[in-house]
């Protein structure tokens, strides 16, 4: 299999239509290695055109997302905002009394969702 014979345009396409990797690698006669390596090295050549998703292709059906943790002192509520390229953590206020004045950044990490999280449940 001749795995630099992969047409870039024709994966980048598919790789923007959200497709799993392993589809793509399929449909391009190519294998899941060499299409993220592929990737990996176009998103380095130009990370605009290459964004990076948050879902993984295969067996997961929990998307793992990167969160970022923050603590407001005033009203002593912890909550998390979604961390990936392009947000503005400066915007970033407390949801109960709407300022950043009392906000403690707790760090970063991978969170990642079940049928039982209470994420976006609202209650
Ligand atoms: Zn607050």
């Amino acid at each position: 299999m001749a795995k630099d014979m992969v047409d870039r345009g024709q994966l980048h396409k598919l790789f923007l239509s959200g497709k799993p990797l392993r589809e793509i690698a399929k449909e391009l006669g190519s294998t899941h290695g060499s299409i993220r390596t592929m990737i990996y090295h176009e998103r380095l050549r130009n990370p605009l055109e290459w964004p990076v998703r948050v879902t993984y292709p295969g067996k997961s059906e929990a998307p793992v997302l990167m969160m970022h943790l923050y603590e407001c002192e005033d009203c002593f509520v912890n909550f998390a905002v979604e961390d990936y390229d392009g947000i503005d953590h400066s915007a970033t206020v407390c949801p109960i009394c709407g300022t950043d004045e009392m906000l403690v950044d707790k760090g970063f990490g991978k969170f990642a969702l079940t049928s039982t999280s209470t994420v976006n449940r609202g209650a």
